[in-house]
């Protein structure tokens, strides 16, 4: 994929600093209520735990249920006018702009409904310009 980039490892140096207690909860779990509202309405079901709510449940005992952890799909892009920023539904709909628009960035977000842990996963380039 064009201008893939993956945030994986900044994911888990941020997840070792919170369980190393060097960085609040509550400095990673902030997801704004819209990216909530959106991972709940319109996310995917990912199949991992989430990162913060493992460490919590690791500590407590607490057996997981890994429905919580959601990706959002946002892109962004001159080329999509009004588009830009929008939440994309799934994957046919990302495949549908790549198809009908030069140029645009998707970025994908996890987003945890229980805690509202939320990072960046990965972006890359879509559109006709990036084909190949
Ligand atoms: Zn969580």
């Amino acid at each position: 994929m064009r201008g893939f980039t993956d945030y994986r490892m900044a994911k888990r140096a941020l997840v070792r600093e919170v369980s190393e207690g060097q960085r609040p909860v509550s400095d990673v779990c902030d997801a704004h209520p819209e990216l909530l509202r959106a991972a709940r309405n319109v996310g995917t079901a990912v199949d991992q735990d989430c990162p913060i709510c493992e460490l919590a449940d690791d500590r407590a005992e607490v057996a997981r249920d890994d429905v919580a952890l959601r990706q959002v799909i946002y892109v962004f892009g001159d080329s999509l006018r009004r588009r830009s920023g929008a939440v994309v539904w799934n994957r046919a709909e990302l495949g549908d702009l790549a198809a009908t628009h030069t140029s645009f960035t998707a970025y994908v977000v996890e987003c945890c409904l229980v805690c509202g842990w939320n990072h960046l996963i990965e972006s890359f380039l879509l559109g006709t310009e990036h084909r190949r």
